[in-house]
Protein backbone atom coordinates (compact mmCIF):
# COMPACT_ATOMS: atom_id res chain seq x y z
CA UNK A 1 0.00 0.00 0.00
CA UNK A 2 1.22 3.41 -0.76
CA UNK A 3 1.81 5.80 1.75
CA UNK A 4 2.16 9.54 1.61
CA UNK A 5 4.42 11.60 3.70
CA UNK A 6 1.82 12.62 6.22
CA UNK A 7 4.17 15.26 7.42
CA UNK A 8 2.55 17.82 5.19
CA UNK A 9 -0.44 17.26 7.46
CA UNK A 10 0.98 19.64 9.43
CA UNK A 11 1.93 22.37 7.10
CA UNK A 12 0.09 25.51 8.35
CA UNK A 13 -2.31 26.38 5.22
CA UNK A 14 -0.47 29.46 3.45
CA UNK A 15 -3.17 31.22 1.98
CA UNK A 16 -1.48 34.90 2.27
CA UNK A 17 -0.99 35.47 -1.52
CA UNK A 18 -4.11 33.47 -2.75
CA UNK A 19 -5.91 35.34 0.01
CA UNK A 20 -4.68 38.80 -1.50
CA UNK A 21 -5.69 37.76 -5.10
CA UNK A 22 -8.78 36.75 -4.05
CA UNK A 23 -9.77 40.31 -2.23
CA UNK A 24 -8.15 42.43 -5.09
CA UNK A 25 -10.27 40.35 -7.78
CA UNK A 26 -13.51 40.87 -5.75
CA UNK A 27 -12.40 44.84 -5.69
CA UNK A 28 -11.95 45.06 -8.89
CA UNK A 29 -15.29 43.46 -10.12
CA UNK A 30 -17.11 45.58 -8.41
CA UNK A 31 -15.23 48.93 -9.41
CA UNK A 32 -13.84 47.97 -12.45
CA UNK A 33 -12.63 51.61 -13.50
CA UNK A 34 -10.38 51.80 -10.56
CA UNK A 35 -6.43 52.10 -11.14
CA UNK A 36 -5.21 49.46 -9.04
CA UNK A 37 -1.37 50.34 -7.55
CA UNK A 38 0.83 46.63 -6.42
CA UNK A 39 3.06 47.09 -4.00
CA UNK A 40 2.78 44.11 -2.92
CA UNK A 41 5.03 41.68 -5.91
CA UNK A 42 8.04 40.90 -4.69
CA UNK A 43 8.91 40.09 -8.08
CA UNK A 44 11.28 42.29 -10.23
CA UNK A 45 9.88 44.25 -13.34
CA UNK A 46 12.49 45.96 -15.02
CA UNK A 47 14.09 43.72 -18.20
CA UNK A 48 17.58 41.55 -17.94
CA UNK A 49 20.48 44.26 -18.68
CA UNK A 50 21.42 43.82 -22.32
CA UNK A 51 25.10 42.19 -21.86
CA UNK A 52 22.88 39.72 -20.10
CA UNK A 53 20.56 39.16 -22.80
CA UNK A 54 23.58 39.26 -25.40
CA UNK A 55 25.84 36.60 -23.55
CA UNK A 56 22.34 34.12 -23.20
CA UNK A 57 21.96 34.38 -27.22
CA UNK A 58 25.64 34.08 -27.31
CA UNK A 59 25.11 30.66 -25.40
CA UNK A 60 22.25 29.70 -27.73
CA UNK A 61 24.20 30.28 -30.58
CA UNK A 62 26.75 27.97 -29.58
CA UNK A 63 24.51 24.98 -28.83
CA UNK A 64 23.78 25.37 -32.24
CA UNK A 65 27.11 24.29 -33.38
CA UNK A 66 28.54 20.92 -33.59
CA UNK A 67 32.51 22.33 -32.61
CA UNK A 68 30.58 24.73 -29.29
CA UNK A 69 28.18 22.11 -28.66
CA UNK A 70 26.97 21.18 -25.32
CA UNK A 71 25.49 18.34 -23.13
CA UNK A 72 24.93 17.83 -19.76
CA UNK A 73 26.71 20.73 -17.45
CA UNK A 74 29.07 20.04 -14.33
CA UNK A 75 26.52 19.61 -11.43
CA UNK A 76 28.18 22.17 -9.70
CA UNK A 77 28.71 24.66 -12.24
CA UNK A 78 31.08 25.85 -15.28
CA UNK A 79 34.47 26.88 -13.92
CA UNK A 80 33.79 30.19 -15.87
CA UNK A 81 30.88 31.16 -13.20
CA UNK A 82 32.26 29.82 -10.21
CA UNK A 83 35.50 31.69 -11.32
CA UNK A 84 33.25 34.87 -12.05
CA UNK A 85 31.54 34.39 -8.55
CA UNK A 86 34.83 33.75 -6.68
CA UNK A 87 36.13 37.04 -8.23
CA UNK A 88 33.06 39.24 -7.06
CA UNK A 89 33.22 37.47 -3.38
CA UNK A 90 37.00 38.60 -3.17
CA UNK A 91 35.98 42.51 -3.87
CA UNK A 92 33.45 41.79 -1.20
CA UNK A 93 36.38 40.75 0.92
CA UNK A 94 35.42 37.51 1.51
CA UNK A 95 37.86 34.35 0.78
CA UNK A 96 35.29 31.94 -1.57
CA UNK A 97 37.65 29.89 -3.51
CA UNK A 98 35.34 28.36 -7.03
CA UNK A 99 35.33 25.01 -5.74
CA UNK A 100 33.23 26.09 -2.64
CA UNK A 101 30.44 27.34 -5.58
CA UNK A 102 27.98 25.32 -6.51
CA UNK A 103 25.37 26.99 -9.42
CA UNK A 104 21.64 26.08 -9.25
CA UNK A 105 18.56 27.40 -10.77
CA UNK A 106 17.70 29.64 -7.44
CA UNK A 107 18.51 30.33 -4.12
CA UNK A 108 14.55 28.38 -3.40
CA UNK A 109 15.49 25.19 -4.87
CA UNK A 110 18.90 24.77 -2.33
CA UNK A 111 16.84 26.60 0.48
CA UNK A 112 14.52 23.96 0.33
CA UNK A 113 16.26 20.93 -0.55
CA UNK A 114 19.58 21.13 1.78
CA UNK A 115 17.63 19.39 4.35
CA UNK A 116 18.17 15.96 2.50
CA UNK A 117 21.36 15.91 4.15
CA UNK A 118 20.60 16.52 7.37
CA UNK A 119 18.97 14.15 9.87
CA UNK A 120 15.61 14.25 10.88
CA UNK A 121 16.60 14.79 14.74
CA UNK A 122 18.04 18.39 14.43
CA UNK A 123 16.53 21.17 15.88
CA UNK A 124 15.71 23.80 13.44
CA UNK A 125 15.91 27.62 14.66
CA UNK A 126 14.61 30.50 12.42
CA UNK A 127 13.45 33.83 12.96
CA UNK A 128 9.73 35.04 13.20
CA UNK A 129 8.42 36.83 10.88
CA UNK A 130 10.06 34.47 8.27
CA UNK A 131 10.43 33.64 4.60
CA UNK A 132 8.09 30.71 4.45
CA UNK A 133 10.49 28.17 2.79
CA UNK A 134 12.10 27.56 5.84
CA UNK A 135 9.55 26.63 7.66
CA UNK A 136 7.72 24.75 5.30
CA UNK A 137 10.27 22.57 3.94
CA UNK A 138 11.32 21.59 7.59
CA UNK A 139 7.81 20.63 8.53
CA UNK A 140 7.76 18.57 5.25
CA UNK A 141 10.56 16.63 6.65
CA UNK A 142 8.63 16.27 10.22
CA UNK A 143 11.73 18.70 11.93
CA UNK A 144 11.29 20.54 15.45
CA UNK A 145 11.47 24.29 14.92
CA UNK A 146 12.06 26.87 17.31
CA UNK A 147 11.34 30.57 16.76
CA UNK A 148 13.34 33.68 17.73
CA UNK A 149 11.51 36.60 17.78
CA UNK A 150 12.26 39.58 15.20
CA UNK A 151 10.42 42.23 17.38
CA UNK A 152 9.71 46.65 17.39
CA UNK A 153 12.29 46.35 20.35
CA UNK A 154 15.40 44.34 18.09
CA UNK A 155 14.77 45.48 14.87
CA UNK A 156 13.33 42.12 13.65
CA UNK A 157 16.99 41.82 13.99
CA UNK A 158 16.54 38.11 16.56
CA UNK A 159 20.16 37.79 18.21
CA UNK A 160 21.19 34.21 19.56
CA UNK A 161 20.04 32.86 23.46
CA UNK A 162 22.26 30.63 24.99
CA UNK A 163 19.68 29.31 26.53
CA UNK A 164 18.17 27.76 22.96
CA UNK A 165 19.86 25.24 21.26
CA UNK A 166 19.20 24.68 17.78
CA UNK A 167 21.32 22.31 15.42
CA UNK A 168 20.51 24.37 12.09
CA UNK A 169 19.61 28.23 11.96
CA UNK A 170 18.14 29.77 8.63
CA UNK A 171 18.97 33.80 9.00
CA UNK A 172 18.15 36.06 5.98
CA UNK A 173 19.83 39.26 5.78
CA UNK A 174 18.79 41.96 4.19
CA UNK A 175 15.18 39.79 5.39
CA UNK A 176 12.45 38.96 3.60
CA UNK A 177 9.51 40.25 4.59
CA UNK A 178 10.84 42.96 7.09
CA UNK A 179 14.16 44.57 5.28
CA UNK A 180 16.28 44.33 7.98
CA UNK A 181 19.87 43.71 8.31
CA UNK A 182 22.61 42.22 10.57
CA UNK A 183 25.16 44.41 11.45
CA UNK A 184 28.91 42.56 11.39
CA UNK A 185 28.77 42.39 15.05
CA UNK A 186 25.56 40.70 15.13
CA UNK A 187 26.15 38.44 12.58
CA UNK A 188 29.34 38.05 14.34
CA UNK A 189 27.55 36.74 17.64
CA UNK A 190 25.36 34.06 15.60
CA UNK A 191 28.81 32.83 14.05
CA UNK A 192 29.86 32.39 17.20
CA UNK A 193 26.97 30.98 18.81
CA UNK A 194 27.02 28.16 16.04
CA UNK A 195 30.88 27.11 16.02
CA UNK A 196 30.28 26.95 20.40
CA UNK A 197 27.46 24.88 19.54
CA UNK A 198 28.52 23.12 16.89
CA UNK A 199 25.22 24.35 14.60
CA UNK A 200 25.03 25.48 11.10
CA UNK A 201 24.12 28.92 9.97
CA UNK A 202 22.66 28.28 6.44
CA UNK A 203 22.68 32.08 5.56
CA UNK A 204 20.52 33.28 2.60
CA UNK A 205 21.92 36.34 1.17
CA UNK A 206 19.67 37.02 -1.97
CA UNK A 207 19.00 40.61 -1.37
CA UNK A 208 22.60 41.58 -0.76
CA UNK A 209 23.24 43.41 -3.84
CA UNK A 210 20.44 46.22 -2.26
CA UNK A 211 23.51 46.88 0.73
CA UNK A 212 24.66 50.06 0.76
CA UNK A 213 26.07 50.47 4.31
CA UNK A 214 29.82 49.42 5.12
CA UNK A 215 28.42 48.51 8.46
CA UNK A 216 26.44 45.93 7.19
CA UNK A 217 27.76 42.29 5.76
CA UNK A 218 26.90 41.39 2.20
CA UNK A 219 28.15 37.59 2.67
CA UNK A 220 28.02 35.60 5.95
CA UNK A 221 31.76 34.61 4.34
CA UNK A 222 33.42 38.06 5.29
CA UNK A 223 32.77 37.28 9.49
CA UNK A 224 35.86 35.67 11.37
CA UNK A 225 34.76 32.37 11.44
CA UNK A 226 32.02 31.35 9.17
CA UNK A 227 33.45 28.89 7.33
CA UNK A 228 33.59 26.38 9.94
CA UNK A 229 29.80 26.53 10.44
CA UNK A 230 27.90 28.33 7.56
CA UNK A 231 26.48 28.04 4.23
CA UNK A 232 25.33 30.97 2.20
CA UNK A 233 22.88 30.70 -0.49
CA UNK A 234 22.60 33.39 -2.99
CA UNK A 235 20.28 34.32 -6.20
CA UNK A 236 20.43 36.36 -9.52
CA UNK A 237 16.66 37.29 -9.06
CA UNK A 238 16.64 40.45 -7.53
CA UNK A 239 20.23 41.08 -7.97
CA UNK A 240 20.07 41.07 -12.35
CA UNK A 241 16.49 40.24 -12.52
CA UNK A 242 16.60 36.54 -12.87
CA UNK A 243 13.24 35.70 -11.28
CA UNK A 244 12.59 34.04 -14.82
CA UNK A 245 15.78 33.12 -15.94
CA UNK A 246 16.68 30.93 -12.96
CA UNK A 247 20.53 31.02 -11.41
CA UNK A 248 21.68 31.12 -7.80
CA UNK A 249 24.64 29.48 -6.26
CA UNK A 250 25.40 28.64 -3.08
CA UNK A 251 28.85 28.94 -0.80
CA UNK A 252 30.15 25.75 0.90
CA UNK A 253 33.47 25.74 2.21
CA UNK A 254 35.60 23.32 1.68
CA UNK A 255 36.51 23.26 5.43
CA UNK A 256 33.12 22.68 6.84
CA UNK A 257 32.79 19.73 8.61
CA UNK A 258 29.67 18.75 11.00
CA UNK A 259 29.05 15.38 12.80
CA UNK A 260 32.68 14.02 11.41
CA UNK A 261 31.41 14.79 7.74
CA UNK A 262 32.45 17.19 5.14
CA UNK A 263 29.45 19.37 4.01
CA UNK A 264 30.70 19.68 0.52
CA UNK A 265 31.12 16.47 -0.31
CA UNK A 266 27.94 15.38 0.93
CA UNK A 267 25.57 18.25 -0.27
CA UNK A 268 28.27 17.63 -4.05
CA UNK A 269 26.83 13.34 -3.61
CA UNK A 270 23.34 14.63 -3.36
CA UNK A 271 23.34 17.17 -6.52
CA UNK A 272 24.83 14.99 -8.42
CA UNK A 273 22.00 12.20 -7.84
CA UNK A 274 18.97 14.34 -7.87
CA UNK A 275 20.23 17.31 -10.05
CA UNK A 276 21.42 18.27 -13.98
CA UNK A 277 22.62 21.49 -13.63
CA UNK A 278 22.15 24.86 -15.09
CA UNK A 279 21.45 25.26 -18.74
CA UNK A 280 24.37 26.27 -20.36
CA UNK A 281 22.97 30.04 -22.03
CA UNK A 282 21.59 30.77 -18.51
CA UNK A 283 25.36 30.52 -17.01
CA UNK A 284 26.20 32.25 -19.83
CA UNK A 285 24.36 35.12 -18.85
CA UNK A 286 24.79 34.74 -15.02
CA UNK A 287 28.44 35.52 -16.11
CA UNK A 288 28.17 38.29 -17.70
CA UNK A 289 26.25 39.69 -14.77
CA UNK A 290 29.75 39.39 -12.75
CA UNK A 291 31.59 41.24 -15.73
CA UNK A 292 32.48 44.58 -15.37
CA UNK A 293 29.87 46.21 -17.77
CA UNK A 294 27.45 43.79 -16.41
CA UNK A 295 27.76 45.10 -13.32
CA UNK A 296 27.23 48.61 -13.98
CA UNK A 297 23.68 47.58 -16.32
CA UNK A 298 22.54 45.86 -13.17
CA UNK A 299 23.01 48.58 -10.73
CA UNK A 300 21.38 50.95 -12.65
CA UNK A 301 18.21 49.06 -11.99
CA UNK A 302 18.85 48.44 -8.40
CA UNK A 303 19.12 51.94 -7.95
CA UNK A 304 15.75 52.30 -9.63
CA UNK A 305 14.36 49.95 -7.13
CA UNK A 306 16.65 51.71 -4.38
CA UNK A 307 15.53 55.10 -5.41
CA UNK A 308 11.37 53.41 -5.17
CA UNK A 309 12.25 52.46 -2.08
CA UNK A 310 13.42 56.24 -0.48
CA UNK A 311 9.93 57.05 -1.92
CA UNK A 312 8.31 55.09 0.46
CA UNK A 313 10.72 55.28 3.38
CA UNK A 314 10.41 59.27 2.84
CA UNK A 315 6.60 59.03 3.53
CA UNK A 316 6.74 56.70 6.46
CA UNK A 317 8.82 59.34 7.47
CA UNK A 318 6.66 62.28 6.87
CA UNK A 319 3.62 60.12 8.20
CA UNK A 320 5.57 59.61 11.56
CA UNK A 321 5.10 55.28 10.55
CA UNK A 322 7.51 53.19 12.10
CA UNK A 323 9.15 50.92 9.78
CA UNK A 324 11.95 48.70 8.78
CA UNK A 325 13.88 48.35 5.69
CA UNK A 326 13.38 50.99 2.67
CA UNK A 327 17.25 51.35 2.95
CA UNK A 328 19.73 48.34 2.17
CA UNK A 329 16.91 46.37 1.26
CA UNK A 330 13.97 46.52 -1.56
CA UNK A 331 11.17 46.10 1.35
CA UNK A 332 9.61 48.07 3.63
CA UNK A 333 8.27 47.34 6.66
CA UNK A 334 5.72 49.17 8.59
CA UNK A 335 4.12 49.31 11.57
CA UNK A 336 0.19 49.78 10.76
CA UNK A 337 -1.07 52.75 11.83
CA UNK A 338 -3.78 53.13 14.33
CA UNK A 339 -3.14 49.89 15.86
CA UNK A 340 -4.77 48.16 12.81
CA UNK A 341 -4.45 44.97 12.30
CA UNK A 342 -2.43 43.80 9.12
CA UNK A 343 -5.36 42.41 7.20
CA UNK A 344 -7.49 45.36 8.36
CA UNK A 345 -4.96 47.88 7.25
CA UNK A 346 -5.07 45.68 3.66
CA UNK A 347 -8.76 46.45 3.05
CA UNK A 348 -8.71 50.06 4.76
CA UNK A 349 -5.54 50.38 1.69
CA UNK A 350 -7.82 48.38 -1.14
CA UNK A 351 -10.73 50.01 -0.51
CA UNK A 352 -9.43 54.00 0.32
CA UNK A 353 -6.72 54.10 -2.19
CA UNK A 354 -6.86 51.28 -4.17
CA UNK A 355 -3.18 50.26 -3.01
CA UNK A 356 -2.00 47.08 -2.77
CA UNK A 357 0.50 45.76 -0.36
CA UNK A 358 0.98 42.53 1.63
CA UNK A 359 -0.42 41.70 5.52
CA UNK A 360 2.58 41.21 7.98
CA UNK A 361 0.75 38.42 9.37
CA UNK A 362 1.53 35.93 6.56
CA UNK A 363 5.14 35.74 7.36
CA UNK A 364 4.67 34.43 11.12
CA UNK A 365 3.45 35.68 14.69
CA UNK A 366 5.27 38.63 15.16
CA UNK A 367 4.48 40.49 11.59
CA UNK A 368 0.96 41.10 13.36
CA UNK A 369 -0.07 44.65 13.17
CA UNK A 370 2.67 44.76 10.38
CA UNK A 371 2.46 45.46 6.36
CA UNK A 372 5.22 44.54 3.49
CA UNK A 373 5.51 47.25 0.74
CA UNK A 374 8.20 46.70 -2.13
CA UNK A 375 9.87 48.63 -4.20
CA UNK A 376 9.84 46.32 -7.61
CA UNK A 377 7.15 48.11 -8.87
CA UNK A 378 7.26 51.36 -11.41
CA UNK A 379 8.26 54.97 -10.53
CA UNK A 380 5.03 56.55 -11.83
CA UNK A 381 3.05 54.12 -9.60
CA UNK A 382 4.93 53.99 -6.29
CA UNK A 383 5.04 57.68 -6.40
CA UNK A 384 1.15 58.03 -6.72
CA UNK A 385 0.57 55.20 -3.99
CA UNK A 386 2.89 57.00 -1.69
CA UNK A 387 0.54 60.68 -2.47
CA UNK A 388 -2.59 58.94 -2.14
CA UNK A 389 -1.47 57.24 1.02
CA UNK A 390 -0.53 61.00 2.31
CA UNK A 391 -3.59 62.35 1.57
CA UNK A 392 -5.49 59.34 3.43
CA UNK A 393 -2.99 59.43 6.72
CA UNK A 394 -3.06 63.22 6.76
CA UNK A 395 -7.00 63.66 6.92
N1 LIG B 1 15.30 33.74 -0.49
C1 LIG B 1 14.51 34.77 -0.18
C2 LIG B 1 14.65 35.41 1.15
C3 LIG B 1 13.56 35.22 -1.09
O1 LIG B 1 12.76 36.24 -0.76
C4 LIG B 1 13.44 34.59 -2.34
C5 LIG B 1 12.45 35.02 -3.33
O2 LIG B 1 11.60 35.81 -3.15
C6 LIG B 1 14.28 33.51 -2.60
C7 LIG B 1 15.20 33.12 -1.67
C8 LIG B 1 14.12 32.74 -3.87
O3 LIG B 1 14.99 33.14 -4.83
P1 LIG B 1 15.11 32.42 -6.21
O4 LIG B 1 14.27 33.16 -7.18
O5 LIG B 1 16.58 32.49 -6.50
O6 LIG B 1 14.67 30.99 -6.07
Amino acid sequence: MTKVNKHFEDLVPNYLFADIAKKTNAFMQENPDTKLIRLGIGDVTLPLAPVVVEAMKKGCDELGVKETFKGYPDYEGYAFLRDAISGYYKKLGADVSPDEILVNDGAKSDAGNIGDIFSQDNVILVTDPVYPVYVDSNIMAGRKILYADGTEENGFCALPDENVKADIIYLCSPNNPTGACYNRTQLKAWVDYANKNNSLIIYDAAYEAFIEEDDIPRSIMEIEGAKTCAIEMCSLSKTAGFTGTRCGYTVIPKELELDGTNIYKLWYRRLSTKFNGVSYPVQCAAAAVFSEEGQKQIKENISYYKENAKIIADTMDELGIKYTGGKNSPYIWLKCPNNMGSWEFFDYLLKEINVVGTPGEGFGKNGKGWFRLTSFGDRENTIEAMNRLKNLLKK
